[in-house]
């Protein structure tokens, strides 16, 4: 009984069978079935290429099924990894439903609204439903561009819900920073980011701050020049898939890092030869949400035209949040502006522009996972001090394994004050300066950037 309760009969006791009480059944029901075939050593649905569904299509060519029957123990190995690999950290109890969201006031909704609007948006106290009723109104918006009409259409609001309420679900809430505000907050800094380099009108027309009257210097490469390259640049497309990215880019974080994974040799640090362990983990994760859910439209590579873009944007935007590569990131957007600058960049020509496409959108996702330090600032004091608490907690782990901690995950060694310098000056101001030449922001006078 117990069991049947865990797996969502408490709806049907606790409420009358409305659409989405059923809505929430089925997903329920549709997981256990997963999650028993699973234990029965059977195939799930939620695999990207197993045998069964590859070799049950009457369209396959006979070369593609021996392929697939010769190499079976490598497809096998393949679906299971990603299927345990993920089975590890996603729980299919719902913590939030359709019913919950409806209780939002249209004044809250309106409120909300006007804080993604805003530099100052500080989602510490939103509880679960607004926290993904912000990134619901970020996506819908997004939505509305010219050229996403199909999609739009296609993605009912319920749907839309349910893909971010297991995005939601697949982030650690016992973590202090890496959590889904944490998300929601990159999320919402990106959108920002894009509306001020005028590839994305502001949800709301004032919240679009006024263009600088100051003189730009001779040979300054000026927002006026780069709002137009930026617009020929990224499409409507590439936006959308930045800002899925940007939700999901850290899903399943386990409230370490990269260096703590390897150290201990976790399974995953082996999975991925200790190269940006966490980052491909939640790439891979991500978009396998993405295959389960709506945006599946998206990352079917048989169908979708630009699937490959697709996934190359969601992929590398993820990967480029990998600290461990920043310097090395930051050098590329160097030579990149060098290259706006000297009008060397020819958009026409397909492969470039996506090199380029793909480093910008790298750029933003890096300033918008960082941008908590350079908020107004209560707002990234706050920040500040919930990742020190998760640092700390680290350097405890780490105390109770014998490993060496490094005095910013030691308590009581680094002062707020120093560990905000520190990183401001070290590596946050460098990668901030460097992409402020690629994509001069609006309200900037050049001269004081
Ligand atoms: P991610 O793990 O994807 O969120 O990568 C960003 C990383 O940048 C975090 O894990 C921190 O190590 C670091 N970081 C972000 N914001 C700050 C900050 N305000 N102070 C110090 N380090 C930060
Ligand atoms: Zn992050």
């Amino acid at each position: 009984m117990q069991e049947c309760l865990n797996h969502g009969a408490v709806h049907y006791i606790l409420k009358p069978l409305r659409e989405d009480v059923v809505h929430t059944l089925f997903l329920n029901v549709t997981r256990l079935g997963t999650h028993q075939r699973r234990l029965n050593g059977n195939q799930g649905p939620l695999s990207c290429a197993t045998v069964d569904s590859v070799t049950s299509n009457e369209n396959e060519g006979k070369m593609w099924k021996a392929f697939q029957r010769r190499l079976q123990s490598v497809f096998e190995v393949n679906h299971n990894l990603i299927h345990q690999s993920i089975s590890e950290y996603f729980h299919p109890d719902i913590k939030i439903s359709l019913s919950g969201l409806k209780s939002i006031s249209s004044e809250t909704n309106t409120q909300l609204r006007t804080q993604i609007s805003s530099w100052g948006f500080a989602p510490f106290d939103y509880n679960y439903y607004e926290l993904v009723q912000c990134a619901f109104t970020v996506l819908r918006h997004v939505l509305t561009l010219p050229g996403l009409e199909n999609i739009s259409i296609s993605v009912s609001d319920d749907e839309l819900y349910y893909f971010l309420f297991d995005v939601a679900n697949m982030y650690q809430s016992l973590n202090p920073y890496h959590n889904f505000q944490h998300a929601v907050d990159v999320m919402q800094a990106t959108y920002y980011f894009l509306c001020q380099i005028g590839v994305l009108p502001p949800m709301q027309p004032d919240a679009s701050p006024t263009l600088s009257s100051g003189k730009l210097p001779h040979g300054q490469y000026s927002w006026l020049q780069n709002n137009a390259v930026m617009k020929d640049l990224i499409s409507p497309f590439d936006i959308l898939a930045l800002i899925l990215a940007s939700i999901g880019h850290d899903v399943g974080h386990p409230g370490v890092n990269n260096m703590f994974m390897i150290k201990t040799a976790t399974p995953l640090a082996l999975m991925y030869n200790d190269r940006s362990v966490l980052e491909s983990f939640h790439a891979m994760v991500f978009f396998n949400i993405l295959q389960r859910h709506c945006f599946r439209q998206l990352t079917e590579w048989r169908t979708t035209a630009q699937y490959t873009r697709f996934r190359r944007i969601v992929m590398q935007s993820i990967l480029a949040t990998d600290m461990g590569l920043h310097d090395d990131y930051v050098n590329k957007i160097q030579v990149q502006a060098e290259r706006l600058k000297a009008y060397s960049l020819d958009i026409r020509n397909q492969e470039q522009a996506e090199e380029e496409v793909l480093l910008i959108c790298g750029s933003l996702i890096k300033c918008a996972d960082i941008s908590n330090c350079a908020r107004p600032f209560p707002v990234a004091k706050k920040w500040a001090e919930i990742l020190q608490h998760e640092f700390h907690e680290q350097g405890d782990l780490e105390k109770e394994l014998g490993l060496t901690v490094l005095p910013m995950n030691e308590r009581g060694k680094v002062s707020l004050e120093d560990f905000q310098l520190g990183f401001k000056k070290n590596v946050a101001g460098k990668l901030f300066e460097a992409v402020a030449d690629v994509l001069p922001g609006k309200c900037v006078e050049p001269s004081t950037r």
